[in-house]
């Protein structure tokens, strides 16, 4: 069956004509998909009984089951949802000072093969559709009876590998008559995919972007992350610079430290010479342990080093709080898992 959460505003008007309604009534939907985040059709009350009983017939509103909830000592919680096909996704909810952040995965497991991060490996499935990565939202908002006010693309999956579904998700949450979020309050995260990252400055979109670079020379990145055989750092920079340009957004780079690896002063000077005249942060992710993974911890005294010599030369760094590792919630911890066995 259809799902209906995977029609933007537009197309749902074209469905409702083709059922032979009026186009309004995509707007009454959407209202009660978004902002009422109601689960079943019945519960449409403006709706005839006649119209909601063809709704049924063609469309499913993809409601989640909650299989596993965990709660991290920070107050992080981590879903474990049914994606009704025998897979199951994780998605993170944070709160911040400022609100909810939810990190949302936008693929069932991943291509990309990153060796240090636990979403990765053999199995990736499939891509979720628009309305698999919006029903993480509202099942979110239904279980922890909130408002999600901030959305990360930095559960599983690469999301510029899923560019159309992920392009027509934020088309929804950006509506003032879907979730009603600013694209600034977005942000999507790459390995790189660098002709997607041309397209994606081409959408005028105001999301944030982030690209996972964690290397400075291409022997260290190739080594950490395969996608870079494909598209080298030169590649790369080139891409972000482009986006720089035609968008006038700052980029933001996360750089995760791992012990004796990429965590020395060497590697932040050529950070430094990378970075050089780009409109752009860099978020220091202390890298978190997976299981079976090479890569360990940089010392705290080596972080604050590097974070140090990056600010000294003149470029913006923080150091990303690390949320949710005691649950297995933060970042590079996310897999997907199978419910059969
Ligand atoms: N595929 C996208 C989205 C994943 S975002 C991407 O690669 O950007 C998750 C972020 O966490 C990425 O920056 C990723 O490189 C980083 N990450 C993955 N494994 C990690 C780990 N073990 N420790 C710290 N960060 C990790």
């Amino acid at each position: 069956m259809k799902n209906i959460k995977d029609y933007n505003l537009e197309e749902l008007k074209q469905e409702l004509i083709k059922l032979g309604e009026k186009a309004f009534r995509a707007e009454q939907i959407f209202k009660w998909i978004y902002q009422e985040n109601v689960t079943s059709f019945d519960e449409m009350t403006n709706l005839s009984l006649e119209l909601r009983e063809k709704l049924k017939k063609e469309y499913t509103l993809c409601i989640y089951k909650i299989i596993k909830k965990q709660e991290s000592e920070d107050g992080t919680k981590k879903y474990l949802f049914d994606v009704l096909d025998g897979n199951a996704i994780e998605t993170v909810l944070m709160e911040y000072h400022h609100g909810y952040s939810i990190c949302v995965s936008s693929q069932i497991g991943c291509k990309m093969g990153c060796k240090f991060c636990a979403s990765t490996g053999i199995n990736f499935i499939r891509n979720l559709s628009s309305g698999e990565i919006l029903e993480q939202i509202l099942a979110v908002e239904r279980d922890a009876n909130i408002k999600i006010s901030n959305i990360v693309f930095m559960g599983i999956g690469e999301p510029l590998d899923n560019y159309n579904n992920v392009i027509n998700a934020i088309k929804i949450i950006n509506n003032p008559k879907g979730l009603n979020i600013g694209a600034r309050h977005i942000s999507i995260s790459t390995s790189g995919l660098v002709p997607k990252i041309y397209d994606l400055a081409s959408e005028n979109l105001q999301c944030t972007l982030s690209i996972s670079l964690h290397a400075t020379t291409d022997e260290k990145r190739s080594a950490m992350m395969p996608v870079n055989n494909s598209y080298n750092i030169e590649t790369l920079m080139k891409a972000c610079k482009d986006y720089i340009e035609k968008t006038n957004k700052r980029i933001s780079f996360e750089y995760a430290l791992a012990k004796d690896n990429n965590d020395n002063i060497e590697d932040a000077k050529r950070l430094v010479k990378l970075l050089k005249g780009m409109i752009c942060h860099v978020n220091l992710i202390p890298i978190n342990k997976i299981e079976n993974g090479e890569y360990t911890k940089s010392t705290n005294e080596n972080i604050i080093k590097f974070r140090d010599y990056l600010n000294a030369h003149g470029i913006v760094a923080t150091i990303r709080r690390e949320l949710g590792s005691d649950i297995d919630a933060a970042c590079g911890q996310l897999r997907r898992k199978n419910l059969n066995n």
